[in-house]
C-alpha cells in the first residue's frame, strides 16, 4: 500500500508559492497542493509588482500555469487567510502549511514630514500603476514638475521610467488607462532618483539602468564629478562585472545635457533624505550630503532643497505578520530557521528572507522546503486537506475563485486589451468576481 496523501496549503500565489508547489510536484511525493491567495488573481508581484512595460519578465507565468494545471494542484483565490480563515483552522486540516505571502508593504522613511500627503511608498505607487485593486484609488499628485524618488534599487528605476515614458512607449504594456492618462497629463519634467550612497553601491541591475538611456522624451542626467574612474577590486567577481557595467552606463549618461530633452531623470548620489517640507502636503524635500567613512554612512551637514509635490520612497518592501505565526519585527520576516517555522509550517520567499533578489531567487527556497517535507513526512500525511477546506469555505459563505475561474478573468482581460496592450486589467475585485460567478 502506498503512503497516504500529504495535504499542503501554500499561502500566497506569487513566485515563491509557485516555486514551492513546483518543487513538491517534481519530487513526485503523494501530495495534494492548494495554493491560496487573498486576491482572485494568482501570480503576486509578477502581476502587481513587475513593471507593466516589462512584459518579458512576466512570461514566467507560463511555467507557473503548468504547475497550477497539474492534477494535484488547486488554486483558491479570493480567500484571505488571517481574516476569513485563521491559521489555526488551517493547521487543523492540513499536514503542511507553506507561508509565501511575500512583502507587500513599504519600509518607512521615519523622518520629519514623511507622513504628509504626497509621500507615497513604492509598494503603493507600483500597485497603483499595476491596477492592484488595493491601490487603484491612490490618486498620486502628478501635477508637479519635480518628483523625488528615494533609493537606488530596481524599483526606483521602474518608477522613474514609468513616470517619463509616453503613451507610445507604453502601448505594449498592461498599464491601466487611468494611470497612463494621469502620467500623460502630468506636469512632470524632472524626476530625481536619490542614492544615499554612491554609484558603486547602487543596487540597480545594468539592463534596467541602461533602459534609462533609451527613453523617447527623457534623458538621464548624471554629474560626472560624482563618478569614480574605476570600480576598484571587489571580492565577488559577478558583482564586480555588474558594477563595472553600471559605471560605464553612468559615464555615458554624464555626457547628456539638461537641454537634450523636455524631461529628465537625474541620478544624484550621496544624499539622504533629511526632512520632507510642507504644511498640509508635500511641498519640497531637504536632502543632506553624505559620505562613507570606513564603510559607515556619515552626514556632512550640507543640505539641498528641492521643491516637489510628490516623494516616493523606494527603499525596500516589508512583510507583514501572518496572524497566528511568530514574527521577527526587527528583520520584518516570519520567525524561521532557514524556512522552518514550526512543526508542519514552513516559509519561502520574501517573508522568509526579506525583500531581495529577482523572481528566480525564490526557487531555491521552494526546493529546500520540499526537501524538508519529504523528510518530515516519510510516512505520509493524515489530515484531510482540500475536502475539509472546501467545507469550511462553504460554511463561511466564502466565494473562492478556482484556476478555471481565474482563466475566465484572464481571458476577459486579454480580449479587452487594445492597441497592442496584452490585456486590460480589471481594477475592482467585484468586477473580477462578476466574470467568474455571473458569466
Ligand atoms: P533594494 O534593491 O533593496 O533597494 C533599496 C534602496 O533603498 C537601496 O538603494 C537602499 O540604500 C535604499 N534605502 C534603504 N533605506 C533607505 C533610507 N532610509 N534612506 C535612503 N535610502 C534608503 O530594493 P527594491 O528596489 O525595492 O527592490 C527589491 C528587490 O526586487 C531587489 O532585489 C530588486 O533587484 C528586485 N527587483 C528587480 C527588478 C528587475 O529585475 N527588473 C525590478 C524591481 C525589483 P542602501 O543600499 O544604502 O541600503
Amino acid at each position: 500500500m502506498g503512503i497516504s496523501k500529504i495535504s499542503v496549503a501554500v499561502i500566497g500565489a506569487g513566485p515563491a508559492g509557485f516555486y514551492a508547489a513546483d518543487s513538491l510536484l517534481k519530487k513526485k511525493l503523494n501530495c495534494e497542493i492548494d495554493i491560496i491567495d487573498f486576491l482572485p488573481t494568482p501570480y503576486g508581484l509578477i502581476r502587481a509588482g513587475v513593471a507593466p512595460d516589462h512584459q518579458t519578465t512576466k512570461k514566467v507565468i507560463k511555467s507557473f500555469e503548468k504547475t497550477a494545471l497539474n492534477e494535484s494542484c488547486h488554486f483558491f483565490g479570493n480567500v484571505h487567510i488571517g481574516n476569513s480563515i485563521s491559521i489555526t483552522e488551517l493547521k487543523n486540516i492540513y499536514d503542511v502549511i507553506i507561508i509565501a505571502t511575500g512583502a507587500d508593504s513599504d519600509s518607512q522613511l521615519n523622518i520629519q514630514g514623511s507622513d504628509l500627503p504626497g509621500v507615497i511608498g513604492s509598494a503603493s505607487f507600483v500597485g497603483w500603476y499595476n491596477a492592484h485593486p488595493n491601490f487603484v484609488n491612490l490618486k498620486p499628485n502628478l501635477k508637479t514638475k519635480n518628483v523625488i524618488i528615494i533609493g537606488n534599487g530596481n524599483v526606483a528605476i521602474d518608477i522613474a521610467r514609468v513616470l517619463v515614458k509616453n503613451r507610445k512607449e507604453m502601448c505594449e504594456s498592461d498599464i491601466p488607462e487611468y494611470a497612463l492618462r494621469d502620467i500623460e497629463n502630468s506636469s512632470i519634467t524632472d524626476v530625481f532618483v536619490f542614492g544615499r550612497r554612491g554609484p558603486i553601491e547602487a543596487k540597480f541591475t545594468n539592463v534596467e539602468l541602461r533602459e534609462m538611456g533609451e527613453l523617447e522624451d527623457a534623458v538621464a542626467i548624471v554629474d560626472s564629478n560624482q563618478l569614480p574612474l574605476e570600480v576598484g577590486l571587489l571580492d565577488d567577481k559577478r558583482d564586480q562585472r555588474l558594477k563595472e557595467k553600471n559605471l560605464k552606463t553612468l559615464q555615458a549618461f554624464s555626457n547628456n545635457k539638461i537641454s537634450d530633452s523636455s524631461k529628465r531623470v537625474h541620478f544624484p548620489f550621496w544624499y539622504k533624505p533629511k526632512k520632507i517640507l510642507g504644511n498640509k502636503k508635500v511641498e519640497g524635500i531637504q536632502m543632506e550630503k553624505t559620505f562613507l567613512n570606513n564603510g559607515k554612512l556619515e552626514s556632512t551637514g550640507e543640505y539641498l532643497e528641492i521643491e516637489c509635490g510628490l516623494v516616493i520612497p523606494a527603499i525596500g518592501y516589508r512583510s507583514i505578520p501572518v496572524k497566528g505565526l511568530p514574527f521577527n519585527s526587527t528583520d520584518f520576516v516570519i520567525s524561521n530557521n532557514n524556512g522552518r517555522v514550526e512543526d508542519g509550517v514552513y516559509a519561502v520567499g520574501w517573508i522568509k528572507r526579506g525583500p531581495s533578489g529577482v523572481i528566480s531567487t525564490n526557487r531555491p527556497d521552494g526546493v529546500l522546503v520540499a526537501n524538508y517535507i519529504e523528510n518530515d513526512f516519510i510516512e505520509g500525511g493524515r489530515k484531510p486537506g482540500r475536502k475539509a477546506f472546501i467545507s469550511i469555505l462553504k460554511e463561511k459563505g466564502i466565494k473562492y475563485v478556482s484556476f478555471e475561474g481565474w482563466k475566465l478573468i484572464d481571458n476577459a482581460e486579454i480580449s479587452a486589451g487594445v492597441n497592442g496592450a496584452p490585456r486590460k486589467k480589471f481594477e475592482k475585485i467585484d468586477d473580477m468576481l462578476d466574470v467568474v460567478f455571473y458569466k
